[in-house]
């Protein structure tokens, strides 16, 4: 019962019990202060069917879950529980995914992070990780959805023209404990760039997830639409999420730098990159999610689309930004259409492989590889990211460990939602008569206001 007084205490009048699927779209049930005592202690039910119904709200043909599967149980995980600042009656808290029998549910994508937490925790280790989204605030114009604002980037003059609506954002923030490092407009038009401060590895991924609700909703209030869809045109800059990765030792100390040269990696540091370079092919699958996002990771567009790292460099796919200790590893490729859990989750498992193998990264690529002559990419014998959804799941099929991490459902019906979204893209890309490389009616209809 205590916890109950809890939400009690928040003196909420309804509370949204979410959980996040494998879009990142967040799926909600409200219940009545009558019914709290309930919801906290019980959860609530949802259709085991909702895990194979895509983005486009279709269920996949020949779907695992089906009318007769049964359902899965959220349980409000009290951890997260917090007043919503624009809905001043509303509670919200995430959910942990339970079955029937009130045990832990293998298809909970928090749940799979929680295990790959522990996995790390198994080497001595802890993670430390912040997220930078990128969105478009777009507002209604005669073809449909355009960029609200045509300013410069990082200018004041852009701040200032949306001060009103970013100090709603930043106070929201800070109402709800989501810790800001910057809010900056970013180089597209419209576009926006929000990071965050570090956080365990669920707590930020929380945190970025209610970060982008509080973005979405204030920007709906105000006759907009705030879009993180990978790439709402091709002629413009993408939306990434980049996720920084600190990794520390027990004992606090910072465990990627090398305490003899503040320039360089520790073992363990190459190791954790050589894991994640190993396992990219199959990572884009999780973290780059929808036929979309490909569109985003072109060469020379400061999104990567090549498998290397670098010091400083923004061309590539694991960017290490800092010197000495307090050095991260960023890994820029994924985009907001996936869920952060399993995508952070297989960032995680990638690294414990390349330590738990002491692997040794290759040579850090130092120049714009995006300018690159193909030739002298395959002669440096540097793989490209997948170019498609196609391709990227192909790459996790191949992938046992990047399997294993999902584990048996997700890594069952993960691949057949995306394998029906990448399918259905086809067909409309194919009655559209467009070429695959600009961007369809179907993906702005698919992606710009869900995502
Ligand atoms: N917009 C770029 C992307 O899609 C990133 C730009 C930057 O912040 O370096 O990843
Ligand atoms: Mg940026």
């Amino acid at each position: 019962m205590g916890a109950t007084r809890s939400v009690e205490a928040l003196g909420a009048d309804f509370l949204w019990v979410v959980y996040h699927d494998y879009t990142s779209l967040g799926r909600a049930k409200a219940v009545t202060r009558d019914r709290f005592a309930e919801a906290v202690e019980r959860g609530v039910t949802f259709a085991k069917a909702n895990w194979d119904i895509a983005i486009d709200d279709e269920l996949i043909p020949h779907p695992g879950f089906a009318a007769d599967s049964g359902d899965f149980i959220a349980r409000p995980d009290l951890a997260t529980l917090v007043r919503l600042p624009h809905r001043p009656r509303v509670a919200q808290a995430f959910s942990d995914l339970l079955d029937e029998d009130g045990r832990p549910w293998d298809g909970d994508p928090r749940g799979r992070l929680r295990h790959q937490v522990e996995e790390l925790g198994g080497l001595g280790l802890t993670a430390r990780v912040a997220f930078e989204a990128e969105f478009q605030l777009m507002r209604p114009g005669e073809g449909g959805w355009e960029p609200a604002d045509h300013g410069r980037m990082f200018t004041v003059d852009e701040i200032e023209a949306r001060w009103a609506w970013c100090e709603q954002l930043l106070d929201g923030l800070s109402t709800m404990h989501v810790p800001v490092h910057q809010l900056g407009k970013e180089y597209g038009i419209g576009q926006y760039e929000l990071s965050l401060l570090p956080a365990d590895p669920v707590t930020a991924v929380d945190r970025y997830l209610l970060a982008r609700q509080l973005v979405k909703a204030l920007a709906r209030d105000a006759g907009l639409v705030a879009t993180f869809m990978p790439k709402p045109r091709a002629d413009a800059p993408g939306n990434g999420l980049h996720v920084h990765v600190s990794l520390w030792n027990a004992d606090g100390t910072d465990a990627t730098a090398d305490p003899r040269d503040p320039a360089a990696l520790s073992a363990l540091g190459g190791a954790a990159v050589a894991g994640l370079l190993d396992h990219a092919g199959a990572q884009a699958a999780i973290g780059s999610a929808t036929p979309n996002s490909y569109k985003r990771l072109l060469p020379g567009s400061w999104a990567p689309a090549h498998v290397c790292w670098a010091f400083g460099n923004r061309a590539a796919l694991v960017r290490v930004p800092s010197r000495g200790a307090g050095r991260r590893l960023e890994y820029r490729s994924g985009d907001a259409s996936g869920s952060p859990y399993l995508h952070l989750a297989g960032l995680l498992a990638a690294i414990i492989d390349g330590i738990r193998r002491r692997a040794a990264p290759p040579a850090p690529v130092n120049d714009d590889i995006g300018h690159w002559p193909d030739e002298l990419v395959r002669e440096r014998g540097i793989a490209r990211l997948p170019g498609s959804l196609e391709e990227a799941l192909a790459a996790l099929e191949g992938d046992d460990l990047m399997l294993e991490m999902l584990g048996p459902i997700i890594a069952e019906h993960y691949p057949a939602v995306k394998t029906y979204e990448a399918s259905a893209y086809r067909a409309a890309l194919a009655a559209s008569g467009q070429a695959d490389s600009e961007v369809t009616e179907w993906e702005r209809t698919t992606y710009l206001e869900p995502l």
